[in-house]
């Protein structure tokens, strides 16, 4: 289905485990020719499943450096011990294609992107609480005890900050489907 949406770019951030990917992947699948992501690059190793170009560029550390010293990215930053950096292509790309453009990345991104001419509206999304955050983290099977540990320490971080109002709209995930609903009316009906 194609509909017609406002072309601010979108950014959805929120700790990892909260369900960010889901949603959007139903999002993808539902408007394929409305939205576009925003491939990152990353040193983190592909989860499986993940293709290199799609989830995200995978690359190394050498390659990532080398991009920062070319200014190619509008923001970049270090997450559980992994680069992660939003090219400023990835964003042209999408925006040259005629969609709006979706990012996902940490709250480090959403400082550096408010200090952008993006002119991004920011979602975050939120687990109910942290104790399920963990649940979905280690029912992923994707993450090593140390990298759920990690992720876990950054979570409390990205909540204090949803604290500061940094955000447009919060939206706790507890149940998919009315999550997936409100996700869709903060994106179409931004005076909501
Ligand atoms: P993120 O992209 O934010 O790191 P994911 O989308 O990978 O998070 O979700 C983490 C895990 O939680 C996945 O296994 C996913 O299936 C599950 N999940 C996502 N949303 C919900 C929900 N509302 N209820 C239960 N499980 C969920
Ligand atoms: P994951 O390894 O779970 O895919 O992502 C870890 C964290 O990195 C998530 O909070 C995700 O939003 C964030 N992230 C992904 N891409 C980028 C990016 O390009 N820039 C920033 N700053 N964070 C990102």
């Amino acid at each position: 289905m194609s509909v017609k949406v406002s072309l601010r770019p979108i950014v959805i951030s929120g700790p990892s485990g909260t369900g960010k990917s889901t949603l959007l992947k139903r999002l993808f699948a539902e408007y394929p020719d409305s939205f576009g992501f925003s491939v990152s690059h990353t040193t983190r190793k592909p989860r499986p499943g993940e293709v290199d170009g799609i989830a995200y560029h995978f690359v190394e550390r050498s390659t990532f450096d080398k991009l920062v010293e070319q200014n190619a990215f509008l923001e970049h930053a270090e997450f559980s011990g992994n680069c992660y950096g939003t090219s400023i292509k990835s964003v042209q790309d999408v925006a040259e294609k005629g969609k709006t453009c979706i990012l996902d990345i940490d709250m480090q991104g959403v400082k550096s992107v408010k200090n952008t001419d993006l002119n991004a509206r920011f979602l975050f999304l939120a687990p109910p609480s942290l104790e399920i955050l963990r649940s979905r983290l280690v029912g992923r099977g994707t993450e090593s005890e140390d990298s759920v540990a990690k992720r876990m320490s950054q979570a409390e971080k990205e909540m204090e900050f949803a604290k500061t109002g940094a955000h447009d709209e919060i939206i706790v995930n507890d149940d998919l489907d009315q999550t997936y609903a409100d996700l869709k009316k903060f994106i179409f009906d931004p005076s909501a």
